[in-house]
């Protein structure tokens, strides 16, 4: 990631965005840039090496905001903004919930946490496969905490298809595209859907 100095920013109008995926960087200034004019928004892996928080709150929301806090004390910059999302499977009781990433045991292993769905769903029958994808978004700005919330809601399959995206994209067949797994819409159309669309914009409401 290319650097930037953090003493060359305006501590009061630059947004530091708290994730490591360049993807939600792209989607989450495409939806606040427009509401915030004249505010810069710069990824933090760009401004050094942190190390990352410990996520060991009890929600979506909890996590947002440890990571959205843990960014701007590390920064020193006035507003920050983080999202944490993951799967609820209406089956596993809102499994994996906020262990999403790490269900299957190491952090981030798409592949493995696949299995474990597969294999945790086999005898789920069709009719009994619902579940949403859910993003809490979370900006604070100095000691103000704006939240902004959304879902995405679908089935899970049986068999992984597609190759765009990421996470559990290969087993989840959103409502709004029936017969297609997450995975086999391009990243615009996901954007369009995607649980973290609609968090952003219930948080861009509120700007
Ligand atoms: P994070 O909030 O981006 O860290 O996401 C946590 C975990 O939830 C990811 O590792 C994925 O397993 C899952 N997840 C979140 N958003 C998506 C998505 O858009 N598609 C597929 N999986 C997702």
């Amino acid at each position: 990631m290319s650097q930037v100095a953090i003493s060359e920013l305006d501590p009061t109008a630059t947004v530091v965005v708290a994730t490591g995926n360049a993807h939600k960087v792209v989607e989450i200034e495409a939806i606040l840039a427009p509401v915030m004019p004249g505010v810069r928004f710069v990824a933090l892996g760009e401004l050094g090496d942190f190390p990352d928080p410990v996520e060991d709150g009890e929600t979506f929301y909890d996590n947002a905001l440890i990571k959205a806090r843990a960014a701007q004390a590390e920064t020193g910059l006035l507003m920050a903004v983080a999202d944490d999302s993951g799967l609820c499977v209406d089956a596993l009781d809102g499994a994996p919930g906020i262990f999403s990433a790490r269900w299957a045991g190491e952090h981030g292993n798409d592949d493995a946490n696949n299995e474990k769905l597969m294999a945790q769903m086999a005898d789920v029958p069709d009719g009994e496969r619902t579940a949403r994808f859910h993003s809490s978004v979370v900006l604070v700005r100095g000691d103000e905490v704006l939240r902004g919330d959304g879902d995405c809601e679908g089935v899970v399959g049986r068999v992984p298809r597609g190759d765009h995206g990421f996470g559990y994209d290969p087993l989840f067949l959103p409502e709004e595209t029936p017969g297609k797994t997450m995975a086999e819409l391009t990243l615009d159309e996901k954007n369009k859907i995607s649980h973290r669309f609609h968090a952003l914009e219930d948080l861009a409401a509120k700007l």
